[in-house]
């Protein structure tokens, strides 16, 4: 894989931020309501620190241990990291304080862990429930149905903050079919709002990447994970 040069990643982030904000007067939503997260996941520190520079809001790691690299190497500069990525109960130490958010949790008993690892680092952690909205078996997330229960025990752990949800939909030919998967993870996230449950801030919505995220803003993102429209293809 070929890294691209700062001038190349430059311009591929005024793209996307340019689509993004096409899309946002679209739905009459304001550009700078909706963060870009650049997902860079396989990319080096190298690459890291050049997005770190453009106008990208954030970035989103899949990997623990490629974040801890990019840590160390300084390579976010000013910029916040969530984490994006499936997270294993057992590596839930390395993640909680260092990841801004933790967009990936995906069941009662990963938020359980991450609870416990905050309260010993005396931290309230910020995490998105991610849901499984094709009931894919291959794919994270809770169910619909066991969004509430989640919430209400999410509520009681003053150690975590929801402050939204997050999905991956199945793939679908193009972006613009995504739309349904889109729509319903925002009716789900304004019927979680409706119960009304202490200590949750609901405001996150993220879904949306390189090949949906115009559809995905269209149906209310206020954060898009775009990887190959801003790095390139992945190998
Ligand atoms: C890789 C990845 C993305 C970005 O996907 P692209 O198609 O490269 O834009 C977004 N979200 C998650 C969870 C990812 O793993």
């Amino acid at each position: 894989m070929v890294d691209l040069t700062l001038q190349q990643v430059t311009d591929n982030v005024q793209r996307v931020r340019e689509r993004m904000a096409l899309a946002a007067l679209r739905a009459h939503r304001q550009p700078e309501d909706i963060l870009l997260c650049a997902a860079s996941k396989a990319r080096s520190s190298q690459q890291v620190r050049q997005a770190a520079q453009t106008m990208i809001d954030l970035f989103g790691e899949n990997r623990m241990q490629e974040m801890r690299a990019h840590f160390r190497d300084g390579a976010y500069l000013d910029k916040p990291c969530h984490f994006i990525g499936q997270l294993q109960t057992n590596k839930v130490r390395q993640v909680v304080g260092q990841a801004a958010m933790i967009h990936s949790v995906g069941s009662l008993r990963l938020l359980n862990a991450i609870a416990k690892e905050a309260a010993k680092q005396r931290i309230s952690q910020p995490v998105l429930i991610q849901i499984n909205l094709g009931q894919e078996d291959s794919k994270a997330g809770i169910a619909e149905a066991e969004l509430r229960p989640v919430l209400e025990a999410a509520a009681q752990l003053p150690q975590v903050v929801v402050r939204g949800l997050m999905a991956i939909p199945p793939p679908t030919p193009t972006g613009e079919q995504a739309r349904p998967y889109f729509a319903r993870l925002r009716a789900l996230m304004e019927q979680a709002r409706g119960w009304q449950l202490q200590g949750l801030q609901l405001d996150t919505l993220s879904m949306g990447m390189s090949d949906s995220f115009e559809a995905a803003i269209l149906e209310g993102a206020t954060l898009v994970r775009v990887g190959r429209d801003i790095f390139g293809e992945r190998t």
